[in-house]
């Protein structure tokens, strides 16, 4: 749609965006155009006029759990990590924008004397996508303390407030994956009384672990999700496919879930890699490996 009209519908944006600057595993072709809307009406005006003209909408939060392909992303693109960002703590009940980075929200609740979400310190995304993704970690997930999310329905141009339980929330899913038109504006926590300092020396802790057991390169972190009873790490492992690699896509020695960039990676390389752990894992040990990472833009 490189006729002028996203210039003209879309004047702040950016054109041609290079989207591999934005995407954790530092992999991605352009987008036609990219939004940062400055506030929640920005973003619901942006999604509405792109709505009555027929541009496709697509959401980006940290890109912490994409792979975006080569080709990039048609249509408008909107990412929320650098805009809403305001959080509001009101007795244990927090409110955060969708762009809120969580170890950010971590921090601010720990700082708050409020316990729950910790454990978001080891996510880097935003608040957005861990709603997407039911994200968590150290055996908690969003679902244990999320309340409600505003999300924003592009179809019927209202803002529904839905609840935990209408969310559908499980193991790294939402309702959202089936509805690829609504949006998430923020999100509301509950959470309990605790101590500020023990709450930040358990974040120090959790850091700690991760710095010690992940890879120190451009990744999405968890490749694939976890097969029933099992870790995808410790089957790839056993399938013997550490360090195996297709172009600058690697296989970590140090975390096999980790599929790492060592700096010139493209989404093919990624998605040939993924294709061909999974096919080993299945002949070899004859387990499913599903993917966590979505796979987002044309080839
Ligand atoms: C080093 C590393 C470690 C990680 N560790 C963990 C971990 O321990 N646990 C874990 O669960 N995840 C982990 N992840 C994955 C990732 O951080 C999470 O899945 C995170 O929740 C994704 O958030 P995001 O904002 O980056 O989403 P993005 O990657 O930008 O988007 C992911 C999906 O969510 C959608 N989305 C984003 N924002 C919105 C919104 N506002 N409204 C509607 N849809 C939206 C996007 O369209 C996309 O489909 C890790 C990633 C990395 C790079």
């Amino acid at each position: 749609m490189h006729d002028g009209t996203l210039h003209r519908l879309f004047p702040s944006a950016k054109f041609d965006e290079p989207l591999r600057r934005y995407t954790a595993w530092k992999i991605g072709g352009p987008a036609d155009a990219l939004l940062e809307p400055k506030s929640v009406d920005d973003l619901v005006a942006a999604v509405r006029e792109a709505r009555e003209n027929g541009v496709p909408v697509t959401v980006l939060g940290g890109g912490t759990n994409v792979l975006v392909r080569d080709g990039g992303i048609r249509g408008l693109t909107i990412r929320l990590a650098k805009s809403l960002t305001n959080v509001e703590v009101e007795g244990t009940s927090v409110a955060a924008d969708a762009g809120v980075l969580y170890p950010v929200l971590a921090n601010t609740t720990a700082a708050s004397g409020l316990a729950g979400l910790e454990f978001a310190t080891g996510i880097p995304g935003t608040v957005g996508g861990a709603v997407y993704m039911n994200a968590g970690a150290y055996n908690s997930e969003t679902r244990e303390v999320l309340v409600w999310a505003d999300v924003f329905r592009a179809e019927t141009g209202e803002v529904v407030r839905m609840r935990n339980e209408e969310l559908d929330l499980s193991y790294r899913h939402s309702i959202l994956h089936e509805r690829p038109d609504w949006l998430v504006l923020r999100a509301g926590y509950a959470l309990e009384p605790g101590d500020a300092g023990t709450l930040k020396a358990r974040i120090k802790e959790f850091r700690a672990q991760r710095m010690n057991g992940s890879p120190n390169k451009p990744s999405c972190g968890s490749t694939f999700k976890r097969p029933p009873g099992d870790f995808p790490g410790r089957v790839i492992e056993a399938a013997g496919l550490k360090g195996t690699r297709v172009g600058d896509i690697e296989v970590s020695p140090v975390h096999a879930n980790y599929f790492v960039n060592l700096g010139g990676g493209t989404a093919e390389d990624a998605l040939e890699l993924m294709d061909l752990v999974r096919t080993t894992v299945r002949e070899k040990l004859g387990v499913e490996l599903e993917s966590e990472v979505r796979v987002i833009g044309e080839p």
